[in-house]
């Protein structure tokens, strides 16, 4: 396409929305060109895509950061990203010693470390304590209501929380300084047997994360329970679990089949190497939440009756898929892609486009499509160039 009269577009290194077609024109007015670079497949959408879908992407770099001695958090709620209502997810740091408050809420909540290691602590409904050290790739799971706690160890340590309610916020939720903070002194002096005086200084708010000493070794901080440890762990390797490996990256699935406790949050962890894609695929049970951690990817949602929506994801960003609409997602970077697919769920399933076809009467997939035997023999064959889920 020729540059409208004296205007210098050709010279400029900036993607402009023009598709190979010559459709579009030069955006010459103001723009925000690092945005338009980071969306690619906003600024000029494949041609296939068509209609209404509303956004399915958030990034945490969007959204509010609450700072505060001993760490941070961010959350991607329905708030930020209105049609993740199922799910919703927070990004949190903790330095060296620093302490999210002993708390607890109405959601599950499950997690995972990204970078450093952590103690967790919660006691269960039976009185069963679990006291444990987490690092880079382990996952741990709060049923609902159960109280706990996070603290950084030496080296401090960075993790996400996914809950099973958009509508959740880490910043609203039950903390034991609030609550101390609005009982009356009586009260608590009555329940605890000390004077009113114990509690002089307790803070007059929720104190949500807050600096502390890095706590002594594990051995030497456990709690003897005479009721015994919680029945079902708190905590599950998925970086040592062995991934199930396809020519196009690796999956690890952690749900109630291999993590018990685990039981409304299902997770795969997938890794799509350079020029590899996750198939066309849908998901039969519950919307899909998730979460980028390293490289660049692309997603085409399909909503049925002519309507398709493309994104482009990075490391920091959260995408949403709708119950059972279509799905792929492409690595369109130089490095392998890793994200994580969750769902409101006991068990990740999933249906594959390739398999349903392969396993269908082929002269009606021939016919249904208008295609020919080299489709259908490729079927056959299995070769597809995709990252594969065969369940467990
Ligand atoms: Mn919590
Ligand atoms: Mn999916």
């Amino acid at each position: 396409m020729k540059n409208p009269p004296n205007h210098p577009a050709d010279s400029r290194d900036v993607p402009e929305p023009i598709r190979g077609d010559g459709t579009g024109w030069w955006d010459l007015g103001p723009r925000n060109i690092t945005r338009d670079r980071e969306n690619p497949d906003l600024l000029v959408p494949p041609a296939t895509d068509a209609g209404t879908l509303p956004n399915l992407r958030f990034s945490f770099s969007d959204t509010y950061m609450q700072l505060n001695h001993g760490g941070w958090s961010r959350e991607v709620t329905q708030r930020q990203l209105p049609i993740a209502t199922t799910m919703a997810g927070v990004n949190m740091a903790l330095a060296p010693g620093g302490v999210r408050e002993l708390h607890w809420h109405q959601q599950a909540e499950w997690s995972i470390m990204l970078v450093g290691r952590a103690r967790i602590t919660a006691v269960d409904q039976n009185g069963r304590n679990f006291i444990a050290d987490v690092g880079v790739g382990d996952l741990w799971y709060f049923p609902p209501g159960i109280p706990h706690s996070i603290q950084g160890l030496d080296e401090g340590c960075e993790f996400l929380l996914v809950f099973d309610d958009g509508k959740f916020s880490d910043l609203n939720t039950l903390s034991i300084s609030d609550w101390f903070a609005h009982t009356p002194r009586e009260v608590l002096s009555a329940n605890f047997g000390v004077p009113e005086s114990a509690f002089a200084y307790i803070p007059d708010h929720q104190r949500y994360i807050f600096q502390a000493e890095v706590p002594r070794p594990l051995e030497e901080d456990r709690v003897a329970d005479p009721y015994g440890e919680v029945p079902l762990s708190y905590t599950h390797r998925l970086l040592a679990q062995k991934p199930q490996r396809t020519p196009g990256g690796t999956v690890r699935i952690a749900d109630s089949r291999n993590f018990p406790i685990a039981k409304n949050i299902a997770a795969a962890l997938v890794e799509i190497k350079p020029g590899a894609m996750r198939e066309l695929h849908w998901h039969p049970n519950n919307d899909e939440w998730q979460y980028y951690l390293t490289g660049k990817g692309r997603m085409t949602v399909f909503a049925g009756n002519g309507i398709a929506r493309t994104f482009d994801y990075s490391a920091g960003d959260v995408g949403y898929v709708p119950f059972a609409f279509g799905h792929y997602i492409q690595n369109t970077g130089d490095k392998s892609l890793w994200f994580l697919e969750m769902f409101k769920s006991d068990r990740f399933e999933d249906v594959s486009l390739n398999q349903w076809m392969a396993l269908t009467p082929e002269d009606l997939v021939a016919e249904n499509l208008d295609v020919g035997a080299e489709l259908i023999d490729a079927l056959r064959k299995e070769k597809w160039p995709v990252v594969k889920y065969p369940g467990f």
